[in-house]
């Protein structure tokens, strides 16, 4: 038996049987911070006894995920490697008197009787001779909880000898890990009565536990796919921060005492406290982790910006070029995930222009209060030149949004701002949306600046 020498040992116990999903993730999180800041040791275990629902890979995108967010555990187990040792604990229960064997129709997982109205076979199972005690337990969160068993009968533990179910493993792996605080989602209270009751008839006393309250979609119903819970698999291919979700996940049902937003897994560890964790349920709002998601991007530098983008980079920027160190400052602040990217320099995106000049009618060019063939190409003949002149001055690197601006601004005070820079923003990005003709020239550089430029001129003649 694994001895927990006075220490904190929690662990999370996810089924393998779909992917890995952000209300998991949560549960992770909080029985991990509970161990780290009280010294003590976090264990993953993969409950995998359901063998018809449980499957490899869902026990990968489990690990997988875990490993993105950056979340470590100090010990691994799986249900299926353990089975010799729960044989010994259902032997010992019908020793004991505690458990019995009954023979009747099969059972399925989770203790009920299957609907086999056809089938009149027989098999055994093992059930559990229930005391019919009052139970309670003080949870961590919820305080006092109490249950009355009598209701619960004399419940299934195993198939038969070799095939134990869910309430017989969690508490002989609880028990036999030296778990002492036991966290987990709130749907799993009404197997604690049936769990502490194991643990009495085996003679241990059960460990702490705190039920946390459900994630809830935007509907308030339980978090899922149709009501916008995703797997973590989901957000990270979308291009989300791992610190930004670990972030958020952690607010949903606890804040630190001065409500700050922002904080690393470490400090998480410093302020956390289990008592204070609400009640009630707690909504996942996808626009809020785009928030955070965002935030969080903004705070990386543009070369750490750059590198965590580049594999969401369209071909065309792929190379670390001067383009891409122009642009970070610039994407970073229009997109809310490195998954917005690919839209975004799509042909009909805000920044596709840059890679291609869309087709786009001479008209176009025309500012409405002053659509003059002659004025319009008087104006852009006029920014050409004090581009052209600016670039001299300045050279490529100097040809900045601000520069451009300053250059070009005294002209188009005095001649019209919409009469220049209308024609300008058009020449440059062909859209009758996208960002200011400054940003747009200082995107393209000067030599494609240019040749826009002298591209819509000659389409006047
Ligand atoms: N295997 C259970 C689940 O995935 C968790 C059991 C527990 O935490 O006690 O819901």
């Amino acid at each position: 038996m694994n001895h927990n020498d006075g220490k904190i040992v929690t662990r999370f116990a996810p089924s393998p049987t779909g992917y890995f999903h952000v209300g998991s993730y949560r549960t992770a999180l909080f029985s991990c911070i509970f161990a780290r800041q009280n010294g003590g040791k976090f264990i993953l275990r993969i409950e995998d006894t359901d063998k018809e629902r449980s499957k490899k890979e869902y026990e990968e995108n489990i690990i997988e995920s875990l490993e993105w967010l950056g979340l470590k555990y100090d010990a691994f187990f799986r249900q299926s490697d353990r089975t010799e040792i729960y044989k010994k604990y259902i032997q010992k229960l019908i020793d004991s008197g505690h458990a019995y064997i009954s023979q009747e129709t099969p059972v399925k997982e989770g203790g009920s009787i299957a609907a086999t109205t056809k089938s009149t076979t027989r098999a055994e199972v093992i059930r559990f001779r229930n005391p019919k005690n009052k139970v309670s337990f003080e949870d961590m969160i919820r305080g006092k909880v109490e249950f009355d068993t009598t209701e619960l009968g004399d419940f299934v533990i195993a198939k038969s000898i070799d095939e134990p179910i869910f309430h017989l493993v969690v508490v002989v792996d609880d028990i036999e890990m030296g778990i002492t605080n036991i966290i987990r989602g709130e749907d799993h209270i009404s197997n604690t009565p049936r769990q502490i009751l194991i643990y009495e008839a085996l003679g241990f006393t059960p460990p702490k536990y705190a039920h946390l309250p459900l994630l809830l979609g935007k509907d308030r119903s339980k978090l899922s796919k149709r009501n916008g819970g995703a797997s973590i698999t989901e957000y990270r291919r979308r291009g989300y921060l791992p610190e930004a979700v670990v972030n958020y996940l952690t607010l949903l049902g606890w804040h630190p005492k001065d409500d700050k937003e922002f904080l690393t897994f470490e400090e998480i560890v410093k302020e956390f406290e289990i008592n204070r964790i609400q009640k009630g349920g707690a909504i996942f709002n996808e626009e809020k982790l785009s928030w955070f998601n965002h935030q969080y991007l903004m705070r990386l530098t543009d070369q750490n910006f750059l590198d965590l983008a580049s594999p969401f980079m369209p071909e065309w920027l792929s190379g670390g070029s001067t383009l891409n160190k122009r642009l970070a400052s610039i994407l970073k602040e229009k997109i809310s995930s490195f998954g917005d990217i690919t839209n975004i320099f799509s042909v009909s995106g805000e920044l596709g222009f840059i890679n291609e000049l869309p087709q786009y009618p001479n008209d176009m060019l025309f500012w409405k209060k002053d659509p003059s063939v002659a004025n319009t190409k008087t104006h852009l003949e006029k920014s050409l030149d004090i581009l052209v002149r600016l670039e001299k001055e300045v050279g490529e690197y100097g040809f900045t949004a601000d520069a451009v601006k300053v250059a070009l601004w005294s002209y188009a005070e005095t001649a019209g701002k919409g009469n220049v820079l209308w024609p300008l923003r058009v020449a440059l990005t062909g859209q009758e949306r996208s960002p200011d003709p400054f940003i747009s020239a200082f995107l393209l550089g000067p030599e494609e600046t240019k040749e826009r430029l002298n591209n819509a001129i000659s389409k006047l003649k």
